[in-house]
């Protein structure tokens, strides 16, 4: 069979493009895939109960207003899918020696947030003018706000340092990025974005299967899973000018969609003939992937208090997801996120990073503890097909480097994925808004090239009979 279009990914991008493409303007897909399952960052895992945790991504925003008509939400919707809603403000924190901390309880999320925007204002203020002169000399990274004035942390335990320290954390668990690195001017652009986080109860995978099976039965999508692709390559004189090459054969079509994530980009295992551009090969070196892991800790019976979620400073700030309060008792497991450099697994054994979930739980509930009966791990940045997720700005890069790589080579070539868009840039939780944007932006983009190619046939055609 012959495809218009091959998709390279069956994320939620892909998955998002061959919708539109499938469903709405009837072309002829291909989807290739490297791992044996399609939803790329989506992995449910099942706990003892059978209770599903989500090892990748798990939030949906709900927040809806005439700004954000919120079409993902309404997808879901749509799907008969359920959301279930979490108050972060009814979180409770402990304090470096195990007592529930009342100065970051009063410091709610929006204080938080209105709390880093006056700082950074404040720096923005004071390297104001430099930054007009030498923009590329003076961006500063969200280490240097932090640190500011004095370039080193206010003393520990002080108002001050608790307040830095859990606005470090909040920023950190939005961008999984290390602070030193993240461009503060970039950050400051999106973090005035209102969200309403929910989880998809019943795991994220549902979302994943009801897209792929409303696809399906439009009967255009075909799906290869276990198909790693390693070259690319166009011929303007074919009739199907893309090759594309995995480790069992060569599929063709008239145009592709590469959707694969910027660690798999920066990675250069997907060779391109012609080569991409150097703007394009410029913008993937520049921008870096984010990162987010996850640690599954199930007991026999919970020994903490019913609340969503429970936060341990304990030299850094660990974050525990309770699924006991969130699904009503059903399984009595705490879920451990990890951001930025504190989720770089790749050197650690599964033993040291339980030993580093538990630690804290030990130190807080002390008598009350027990050993977890089961324990699972994600490892995003050991993953050969994901090397991170979605992707954040350092000092060295900007928001148009995003538009760099989303810009179709000119013999047409598309991209699309999280780190093509740029509208919740910077913010991890918002992964799949993006993704799914880009798939539709890519696929009306996909339908206007062919068109007009059709077009161009067409014309030449008639010059030449
Ligand atoms: C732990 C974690 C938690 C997250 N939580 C949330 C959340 O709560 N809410 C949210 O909105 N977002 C969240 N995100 C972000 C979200 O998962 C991503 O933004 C989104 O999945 C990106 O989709 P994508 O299609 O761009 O990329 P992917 O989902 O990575 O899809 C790319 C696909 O390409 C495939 N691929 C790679 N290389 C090749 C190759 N050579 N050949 C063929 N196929 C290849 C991959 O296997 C994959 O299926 C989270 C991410 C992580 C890691």
């Amino acid at each position: 069979m012959t495809h218009n279009v091959i998709i390279i990914g069956a994320g939620f991008s892909g998955l998002s493009a061959a919708h539109t493409l499938c469903c709405d303007f009837k072309y002829k897909v291909l989807m290739l895939e490297a791992r044996d399952r399609i939803g790329g960052c989506t992995d449910t895992f099942r706990t003892q109960t059978n209770y599903p945790v989500d090892m990748g991504m798990k939030f949906i925003d709900t927040a809806q207003n005439n700004a954000n008509p919120n079409l993902l939400f309404a997808l879901t919707k749509q799907m008969n899918i359920k959301t279930m809603n979490i108050d972060p403000n009814q979180s409770i924190t402990y304090n470096s020696v195990g007592d529930p901390e009342n100065l970051l309880d009063n410091i709610k999320v929006v204080e938080k947030i209105k709390a880093t925007t006056m700082l950074i204002e404040e720096v923005k203020t004071t390297l104001g003018e430099k930054i007009k002169e030498h923009p590329e000399q003076h961006l500063p990274s969200l280490a240097h706000v932090l640190h500011y004035p004095n370039n080193q942390f206010p003393k520990p335990e002080t108002p001050e340092f608790i307040v830095r320290e859990s606005i470090t954390a909040m920023i950190t668990h939005h961008t999984g990025a290390p602070i030193q690195d993240v461009s503060v001017l970039e950050l400051l652009k999106n973090n005035q974005v209102v969200h309403k986080n929910a989880l998809i109860e019943g795991g994220m995978q549902q979302l994943i299967d009801a897209l792929y099976q409303k696809t399906m039965q439009s009967q255009n999508l075909t799906v290869e899973l276990n198909m790693p692709v390693s070259e690319i390559h166009h011929d303007p004189e074919d009739a199907l000018p893309y090759a594309v090459t995995t480790n069992h054969k060569t599929f063709k079509a008239e145009t592709i969609i590469c959707t694969v994530p910027l660690g798999v980009l920066k990675e250069g295992n997907i060779q391109f003939y012609p080569p991409l551009s150097q703007d394009k090969q410029d913008a993937i070196q520049h921008l870096k992937p984010s990162l987010e892991n996850t640690v599954v800790l199930e007991f026999k019976k919970p020994f903490w208090p019913k609340v969503p979620y429970i936060y341990i400073r304990n030299g850094e700030i660990h974050e525990y997801l309770n699924l006991d309060f969130l699904s009503k008792g059903k399984t009595a497991t705490l879920v451990c996120h990890y951001y930025g450099e504190a989720a770089q697994f790749k050197n650690k054994t599964h033993k040291q990073i339980i030993e580093d979930a538990l630690l804290p739980l030990k130190h807080v509930f002390k008598d009350k503890f027990q050993d977890p009966i089961q324990t699972h791990i994600s490892r995003w940045d050991k993953d050969q097909y994901a090397r991170g997720m979605g992707c954040y700005c350092t000092k060295a890069s900007s928001a148009l480097d995003l538009e760099k790589i989303r810009t179709p080579e000119s013999y047409g070539l598309y991209f699309a994925g999280k780190h093509t868009e740029k509208q919740y840039l910077s913010t991890l939780p918002l992964g799949i808004y993006d993704a799914h944007q880009s798939g539709v932006r890519v696929a009306l983009e996909i339908d206007a090239y062919l068109k007009n190619n059709q077009e161009l046939s067409r014309i030449a055609r008639r010059r030449f009979h």
